[in-house]
C-alpha cells in the first residue's frame, strides 16, 4: 500500500495533535485514512446472508449490518469484517509494572496502544469510553507499531486499554512484525477468546496480564455476560508458553472469600509461581458501590499469599 500521508498521533485525547508522549516527539506514518473494513478471521458465511464469528466463546450470529457484542466486528455483505483493524485511539509509553506486570522486564517502559470494543459488559468498567464508547481514532498500519517501538528505543509494545483480542486481526499483524523486529510482544486481556484464535497467536506473544474478574460462572454471566471457563483456559494455555501475571479486581460486594480462596488454590494449582495482582475498585460507570475495604483486600492478600509466591495489591 502505498504510503499517502504523513501525519501524527498525540497521546490520550488528541489524536491529531502534537506527537509528544511524556515529554518525548513522536512522528507516526499513517496511510490516509485506513482500512475501514477488513476481513475477519474466524468467522464463517451462512445462508441468507447471516454470519457467525468464533472468535471469542459470544459466537455472535448477525444478519447483514448487524454488529457483534463487542462493538468491533459486524456482518457487511453476509461476512464478518473487523471495524478496528488499526484504528488507534490511545497509544502512550508507560512503565511495564503499569500494565501491570511487575516480573517482566522490570524497570522498563512499554509503548502501549489501545483501539476500542470490549466482548464484556462489566458494569464497574474502568475504561468505559473505549470499551463500548465511541471515540475518536486514527490509522495505524500494524507495521508502524514495531517502527516506532524500534525507532524509540522501547524493547516492548503492549495491546492494551481496550480488550485487544476483539481487534484480532490487527493484533495478530502488529505481533508477528514486532517478533521480527525484535520487539516483545504484551497483551493486556480478559482472556475472553476461544481456543484456536489463543493458539495461533501465543507464537507471537511473550507475556500477558489476564484479567480474572470473578471464580464463579454466575458473576460472569449476570455481571460481565461472560463465562468462566474460557478465562482459566487461556490462563491455562498462555501460562505454558510466556510470562503470565492474573489480575482480580476487588469489587465491593461481588466477591465472597470463600470464591476467591478457591481462586487462589486453583491459580497455585496452574503454577505457584504465576504473579498476582489484587486490585483496588473504585466507582465507575454504572456501579455506585463505595471503594473496596482495604482491611478486607489485605486479608485477602495474605490468603493468597498463604497460595502463591507473588501477591500485590494495586490501586491502594
Ligand atoms: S469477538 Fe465480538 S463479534 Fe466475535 S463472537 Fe466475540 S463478541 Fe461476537
Amino acid at each position: 500500500m502505498p504510503v499517502t500521508a504523513y501525519d501524527k498521533v498525540g497521546s490520550g485525547g488528541d489524536p491529531g495533535g502534537p506527537a509528544f508522549i511524556n515529554g518525548r516527539k513522536y512522528v507516526i506514518l499513517v496511510y490516509g485514512s485506513g482500512d475501514t473494513m477488513h476481513e475477519a478471521m474466524y468467522a464463517e458465511a451462512m445462508e441468507n446472508g447471516a454470519a457467525v464469528c468464533r472468535l471469542c466463546p459470544h459466537h455472535c450470529m448477525r444478519k447483514d449490518g448487524k454488529l457483534g457484542l463487542c462493538g468491533a466486528r459486524m456482518n457487511h455483505g453476509g461476512q464478518f469484517v473487523s471495524l478496528n483493524y488499526g484504528r488507534v485511539t490511545s497509544l502512550g509509553m508507560d512503565p511495564v509494572e503499569k500494565k501491570p506486570l511487575r516480573r517482566f522486564m522490570p524497570g522498563t517502559m512499554t509503548l502501549s496502544a489501545g483501539s476500542f470494543g470490549c466482548n464484556l459488559a462489566c458494569p464497574y468498567c474502568q475504561n468505559h469510553s473505549i470499551a463500548h464508547g465511541s471515540v475518536e481514532s486514527r490509522y495505524v498500519p500494524p507495521q508502524e507499531m514495531a517502527r516506532l517501538a524500534a525507532k524509540q528505543d522501547v524493547p516492548s509494545l503492549s495491546f492494551t486499554y481496550n480488550e485487544p483480542l476483539v481487534g484480532y486481526e490487527w493484533v495478530y499483524d502488529a505481533a508477528r512484525m514486532a517478533k521480527e523486529a525484535g520487539i516483545k510482544v504484551i497483551l493486556v486481556t480478559n482472556g475472553y477468546v476461544e481456543r484456536k484464535p489463543l493458539a495461533q497467536l501465543l507464537p507471537y506473544v511473550d507475556a500477558m496480564n489476564i484479567d480474572l474478574k470473578a471464580f464463579t460462572e454466575e458473576t460472569y454471566r449476570t455481571v460481565c455476560r461472560g463465562s468462566l471457563e474460557p478465562v482459566k483456559r487461556t490462563i491455562a494455555e498462555a501460562a505454558k508458553t510466556c510470562h503470565v501475571e492474573v489480575t482480580c479486581l476487588l469489587v465491593t460486594g461481588m466477591h465472597t472469600e470463600e470464591e476467591l480462596t478457591e481462586m487462589f488454590d486453583w491459580l497455585a494449582g496452574v503454577d505457584r509461581e504465576l504473579p498476582l495482582h489484587l486490585s483496588r475498585y473504585f466507582p465507575r460507570h454504572r456501579y455506585e458501590e463505595p471503594p473496596t475495604d482495604l482491611v478486607w483486600m489485605e486479608r485477602m492478600g495474605r490468603i493468597a499469599g498463604e497460595r502463591l509466591s507473588y501477591v500485590y495489591l494495586g490501586n491502594v
